[in-house]
């Protein structure tokens, strides 16, 4: 059987025994450890459909990596057949028609490198490695969010191979059903395997890292409030709690010590730049101020070097509309307390062009909330896997009662039903209806997973 498989694709078959096994189950998060019984490195759409109809036909799990940076490790499982398309990584831009065309194993740092060359870009997250597909399909939250929108709402098609192993398109125009549930439903329906985005224009940015003391943070998280709900679009600012890397660049007096700030990205005129920022230099001074014109894909990698692949990560996330006293008191408490140098809480604005989304438009629910709020427990060694699991998890315990209910499906670890259901809100009932119509068994169910029901069952 596993020879009958590995015969008829185009791309490897890497078997428990080969010798790269341990290479190719590896993801991102050094917290994952799975084991599964294939993993085929598909090359094209054949090879993609030989392993649905295989899994399908012989009962098999599957799991579909993308980037493999999901931080709940859903792009392997264990005893699975894997759908690795990292050897997919073809990007075609279509000047005219101001698109691209990615396949599902592209990085970020890829399509940022590709679309810069013709001065433009797709909107999508902060760290270079991260897959587009996954990310893209969760949602696809980062510096051009607020100008541009999500990833999701700059998908204009999609080619997907579904349960039964056929190719269908999913757009505006054709199965516009499994193209609403696409943007926002994550893996659930079929294997993506190429996307188009829309094009927006991007070059040169003004952005970066502004840091304060951490003792300034409640001062400036009030005032980060206040300014990013009202900001116009171009101005982008994620707010986050952090430690200094002890390493060059940042100077050595900052090295380890406990910081808050905002990573900034500016998309309006260059040669206004420095007037806009003006008033923000001067609610209070920065201990760092690394804010300049950058190409685009520079802020885009700025960060890969300080979390490369391996190190263990637990998170938990959740929508935030607003921010009250008691819940930035309870910011500046676990901020204090970061457990290790490399943990972090990040609150991403989701307002703006984001916000201007119907919230039935797309899978995506919570258009009202003006943050997607993560806290992030991170460190290369294992000894500090239940310290960064248990600051994480007690940081959310105290926070969630002030939060919008559900949280960003990308950055949840696997959290059970309950959780999903509140993500998706009242879109929840749509997609199990279209689960049902497209994957009616679950054979894509190694994801943030929707359980298939037909409409007149939920009713
Ligand atoms: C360090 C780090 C930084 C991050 N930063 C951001 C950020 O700035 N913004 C943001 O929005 N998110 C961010 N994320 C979250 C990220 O969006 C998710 O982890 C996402 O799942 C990654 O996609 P991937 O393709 O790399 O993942 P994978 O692990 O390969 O897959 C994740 C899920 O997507 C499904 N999937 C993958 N490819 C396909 C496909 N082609 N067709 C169908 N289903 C598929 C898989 O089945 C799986 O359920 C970050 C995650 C980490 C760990």
């Amino acid at each position: 059987m596993t020879n009958k498989l590995k015969s008829s694709l185009h791309g490897n078959l890497v078997l428990p025994t080969d010798t790269d096994y341990d290479t190719a189950r590896k993801v991102y998060n050094g917290m994952i450890d799975k084991r599964p019984a294939m993993i085929a490195q598909c090359v094209d759409i054949d090879d993609v459909k030989t392993c649905v109809n295989f899994a399908r036909e012989n009962n098999m799990l599957l799991a579909i990596r993308g980037g493999g940076h999901n931080a709940a490790g859903l792009g392997v499982a264990d005893d699975a057949l894997v759908i690795d398309l990292s050897c997919m990584k073809e990007i075609k831009i279509d000047s005219s028609s101001k698109t691209v065309r990615v396949q599902g194993g592209c990085l970020l740092k890829e399509l940022d490198a590709a679309t810069h060359e013709v001065g433009m870009a797709v909107p999508t997250g902060i760290l270079g490695t991260t897959g587009i597909a996954g990310l893209a399909l969760g949602g696809g939250v980062g510096h051009l969010t607020r100008q541009y929108g999500l990833s999701l709402d700059n998908l204009l098609e999609a080619d997907v191979v579904l349960a039964d192993g056929s190719q269908v398109k999913a757009s505006s125009k054709e199965n516009p059903d499994l193209y609403w549930a696409l943007r926002g439903g994550s893996g659930n329906f079929g294997v993506v395997v190429s996307f188009v985005f829309k094009l927006n224009p991007v070059h040169t940015i003004y952005g970066g890292p502004m840091l304060w003391h951490i003792d300034d943070v409640k001062e400036m998280m009030q005032w980060y409030h206040d300014f990013i709900t009202k900001a116009p679009d171009n101005i982008n600012g994620f707010f986050a709690a952090l430690t200094v890397p002890p390493v060059a660049p940042f100077p050595e007096h900052l090295h380890l010590k406990k910081m808050c700030g905002v990573v900034w990205c500016y998309t309006g005129p260059l040669d206004k730049a420095t007037e806009v920022f003006k008033p923000i230099r001067a609610v209070k001074t920065p201990a760092l101020d690394w804010v300049g014109p950058m190409p685009f894909p520079g802020l885009q990698t700025m960060f890969d070097g300080i979390y490369p692949p391996g190190n263990l990560w637990y998170w938990k996330a959740d929508f935030v509309k607003d921010l009250n006293e008691i819940s930035i008191d309870i910011h500046v408490k676990y901020g204090l307390e970061l457990p290790t140098p490399l943990s972090t809480m990040h609150m991403y604005p989701v307002n703006g062009a984001a916000s201007r989304v119907g919230k039935n438009d797309t899978a995506w629910n919570y258009r009202d909330a003006n943050y997607a709020v993560v806290m992030v427990g991170v460190d290369p060694d294992p000894a500090n896997k239940d310290k960064i699991t248990n600051w994480a998890k007690d940081y959310w315990d105290a926070l969630h009662p002030y939060s919008a209910g559900g949280a960003y499906i990308n950055f949840m670890m696997e959290e059970g039903e309950d959780r999903i259901k509140a993500t998706y809100g009242d879109n929840y009932e749509k997609l199990a209806a279209i689960k049902a119509k497209y994957d009616p068994k679950n054979l894509f169910r190694v994801n943030q997973n929707i359980k298939p029901q037909m409409a007149e069952a939920l009713a």
